[in-house]
């Protein structure tokens, strides 16, 4: 996706920066004019960047830093806590608990990929065992209800709307009527996104509002536009109670960095981004994990120190190989994880190993806790248990480039065989979509093959 570009940009500056002999102020100040450069293509705010950057040297003080100190680790902390800073609006999103009745309301622009979201955010929460329905309360845009029906019919997902009823107030109050009685726990209701003028669309956004009675209301946002973004968040949240935040088409432009520093500035928190047309192509959003992934796709260098330390080194070469050398299968996920388990300390390895997902790496600041022994723990159980699930796939399956594939009659298959839950076998093959986009990104970055000259 886009995005890669603006974290391969920093994960550069970064990586000249650690290259450099001496860790002084010249290196540092060309570190953040590259990042900050970066961050402005990318579209965010100035006076952020600029933020940002009086921020930074001012924590990192080399009057202050002894000697002794491990300058390049506090500069790379303090840019990552300031890039977390800039994503963070600091407000918690209302959360829907599976099993309870929830109304979420979506409302956007029409063309910002608000029905496609609609369907993607069902889909996700039904694959985790919810049963999410549908409303399409859009009457002014014809084919709204077609295009509802045919995406929630594809995802086996029940829906309510009309051809004839022209009233989206009456329509969204009856839908969420019948889904409740229905037993849904999660009722969304899909809005117009245009109007002849802009004011008879909010006025209708509060009138569905006020007859569905929503638990909360989603904005969904085109990530295209950059830090305009910024106008848009803030007229909707004044017209209707916007708890939270969706950017779209974040695969498609270079202004997604941009889109999100700008809506965070409004208060408000996004949770999910839409990376493509597909149902699937939607990924939770969490600050720290995404910075950590945006910058981690570049971040070799704490990765490579720690390889260096802790594989033996006939390891070495065959586990930094293969990312030069291979498309992602999942027996090269498989090969990943026998010689993560090799390691140790484990979560030295995991907290640096580029493109590891949030939830297999435990944190670096809450070392030594118990927290970080039990998520540690549970790192390791969930290592273990997406190899023996993988133990139950064939050849062909462990080889195929394309797992995706695989039907609903085989996943159930490989549940039964490696005496697993088939939800684990959808998250391990989820894992590997994951870290498959990650790797073909560090591919095209060609980051690998500079890292990889240091050890011939
Ligand atoms: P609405 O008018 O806001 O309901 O928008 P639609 O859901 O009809 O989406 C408008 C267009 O954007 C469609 O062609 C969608 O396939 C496309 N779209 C939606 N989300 C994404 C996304 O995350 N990435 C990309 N590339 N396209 C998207």
């Amino acid at each position: 996706m886009v995005l890669a570009q603006l974290g391969g940009s920093i994960s550069r500056a970064l990586q000249q920066m650690s290259n450099a002999t001496i860790i002084d102020e010249k290196v540092l100040s060309d570190c953040l004019n590259e990042i900050s450069r970066a961050l402005l293509q990318a579209d965010v705010q100035f006076e952020m960047v600029r933020d940002m950057q009086s921020n930074i040297e001012r924590i990192v003080n080399f009057d202050d830093l002894a000697d002794g100190h491990d300058k390049r680790r506090i500069i790379q902390q303090a840019i990552f806590n300031e890039l977390c800073k800039m994503l963070d609006p600091g407000e918690p999103s209302f959360t829907p608990k599976k099993g309870k009745t929830s109304v979420i309301m979506f409302v956007g622009l029409q063309g910002s990929g608000k029905t496609t979201t609609c369907t993607k955010y069902a889909y996700y929460h039904q694959n985790k065992g919810w049963k999410p329905a549908l409303v399409c309360a859009d009457t002014f845009r014809a084919g709204a209800f077609d295009q509802l029906k045919q995406n929630a019919t594809k995802a086996k997902i029940p829906f309510y709307g009309s051809y004839t009823e022209s009233d989206p107030v009456k329509i969204a109050a009856e839908g969420v009527e019948r889904f409740k009685n229905e037993n849904c726990d999660l009722i969304i209701v899909d809005t117009s996104g245009s109007h002849k003028q802009e004011a008879a669309l909010f006025e209708e956004m509060r009138q569905v509002s006020e007859a569905t009675k929503p638990d909360l209301v989603i904005f969904v946002m085109d990530g295209s536009i950059g830090q305009a973004a910024f106008d848009q968040a803030q007229a909707f949240k004044q017209s209707v109670a916007v708890g939270a935040v969706i950017v779209t088409k974040m695969d498609g432009h270079a202004k997604g960095g941009g889109d999100l520093c700008a809506v965070a500035a409004t208060k408000s928190p996004v949770i999910f981004i839409g990376t493509g047309e597909h149902m699937d192509e939607f990924e939770v959003f969490d600050v720290k994990p995404f910075v950590s992934r945006l910058l981690g796709m570049g971040d070799w260098s704490g990765f490579m120190d720690n390889i260096h330390e802790d594989v033996p080194t006939d390891q070495q070469p065959e586990l930094l190989q293969k990312p030069a050398e291979d498309t992602f299968t999942p027996r090269l996920m498989y090969e990943q994880f026998q010689n993560i388990l090799k390691m140790s300390p484990l979560d030295q390895v995991l907290s640096t190993l580029p493109g590891f997902s949030a939830e297999l790496m435990p944190r670096g600041h809450e070392k030594e806790s118990q927290a970080k022994i039990k998520h540690e723990k549970e790192s390791q159980a969930k290592i273990k248990r997406y190899m023996t699930i993988m133990d139950s796939m064939t050849n062909a399956e462990l080889d195929s480039t394309n797992p995706k594939l695989m039907n609903e009659a085989r996943i159930r298959q490989i549940a039964r065989d490696s005496g697993q839950h088939v939800r684990d076998v959808m998250d391990m093959f989820e894992e590997y979509n994951r870290l498959a986009k990650i790797w073909s990104t560090m591919k095209r970055l060609e980051i690998n093959a500079q890292q990889l000259s240091k050890f011939h």
